[in-house]
């Protein structure tokens, strides 16, 4: 995202304060599209990431589908125009009422990650007089080595439904008249940079495919999820992903039956570089060891660096032509010592006032924003 396009408009911004640029986000569903459309690939966004209307829409009219992890977000896909033969709705905990709701709305497809959830959903989906499609999650961590080290790894994992759980699956869904299984769903986790992961990923879903063949089930659908990674170090100059070659991995390595539909969850990689946080410097406070850039932005407003140690490139926006530098730990307000949005962060001397950019806060930002400490959330302004 390169900020110095919309000078004019940062201006006397109110901090702190999500910033989106729209155009960055066109270009990112222009390249994602016209990647997935060369294998016939079909593309759902993964809203859990950002849910801004705006962001929603222009997802929407691209013609995206949407994946969903809460009958929230089920609700929000369709009021924000997505297709209802479009929504798939995922997660380990769904409600009774949430799957109600789904089913009311007759969405594309649950993806069901236990032996519980289908005997529900077949239950409630009578009651509506319903057929609920349904992919099984499974853990594709899982091959016919039952090596015991595996075996504990896998029972402590709360994804998915493992390999040795299929035929019992199988033989429920077979007594269960109101669900129609139609594919599998894998989804191997986030923020992957390393494309032989999704390489491994299709190896695995190979031998998950050949199982089903052999029984002769027929998968009209392989959904398989999301996680391809961003740059955060480099978000100025290299903020759009390389979907052609994720796409290609695929391709290559699927073995795909005639007609059969190939499905993908991306959230980060669609919307990740096209947000930042803009926040300004409240107070410097000069240590022995350190200096501290106490921002009014803080884990309130972006709590990835405080959960899980992110990284995200901070900049001085005030400072652009000053020389001389300094190391900042550059921190929020909140009464937490994980607070930190950076240590030891390479700045310009940075003074009171002075307005900083945290990049590629586009996804997994604002969402998982909260008003800890009674702060309001942070502003938002769009960028176009
Ligand atoms: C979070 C999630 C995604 C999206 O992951 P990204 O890393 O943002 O692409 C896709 N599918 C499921 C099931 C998820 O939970």
């Amino acid at each position: 995202m390169d900020l110095k396009k919309y000078q004019s408009q940062l201006n006397n911004i109110q901090t702190p304060c999500y910033v989106y640029d729209l155009n960055l986000l066109e270009q990112t569903l222009l390249a994602c599209k016209n990647a997935a459309d060369k294998y016939n690939f079909e593309v759902h966004y993964a809203l859990k990431a950002n849910v801004n209307p705006a962001i929603l829409a222009a997802i929407q009219a691209k013609n995206f589908g949407a994946d969903c992890v809460s009958g929230n977000e089920v609700k929000a896909a369709i009021n924000a125009g997505f297709s209802k033969d479009k929504v798939v709705f995922a997660g380990v905990g769904k409600t009774d009422q949430e799957i109600n709701e789904a089913l009311a709305l007759d969405i594309f497809c649950f993806n069901v990650e236990s032996l519980q959830e289908i005997e529900i959903i077949n239950e409630l989906a009578h009651a509506q007089n319903k057929i609920a499609k349904i992919a099984l999650r499974l853990n594709p961590n899982v091959n016919a080595n039952t090596h015991h080290y595996i075996t504990t790894g896998l029972s402590e994992n709360k994804f998915g439904i493992n390999f040795w759980e299929l035929e019992k699956v199988i033989d429920l869904i077979k007594i269960s008249p109101n669900i129609d299984l139609i594919g599998l769903h894998f989804h191997v986790g986030s923020q992957i940079n390393d494309l032989q992961v999704f390489k491994n990923l299709c190896a695995k879903v190979n031998e998950f495919t050949a199982w089903f063949d052999a029984r002769q089930i027929p998968l009209k659908v392989l959904n398989l999820g999301g996680g391809l990674g961003i740059d955060y170090y480099h978000p100025t100059t290299n903020n759009l992903v390389n979907f052609e070659a994720y796409f290609a991995i695929f391709n290559q390595f699927i073995v795909r039956k005639p007609g059969q539909e190939i499905h993908f969850e991306l959230g980060r990689s669609l919307v990740g570089a096209i947000g930042a946080l803009l926040s300004r410097v409240v107070y410097i406070k000069e240590g022995i060891q350190t200096n501290f850039a106490i921002l009014d932005a803080g884990m309130t407003d972006l709590l990835r660096p405080a959960l899980y140690q992110a990284y995200h490139k901070i900049e001085n926006l005030s400072k652009q032509h000053e020389s001389i530098s300094k190391k900042y730990d550059v921190v929020g307000p909140i009464c937490e010592s994980s607070d930190c949005f950076g240590k030891a962060v390479e700045l310009p001397i940075t003074s009171r006032g002075d307005l900083m950019v945290i990049y590629s806060t586009g996804a997994y930002g604002e969402v998982m924003s909260s008003n800890y400490n009674l702060r309001e959330k942070a502003k938002v302004l769009l960028l176009q």
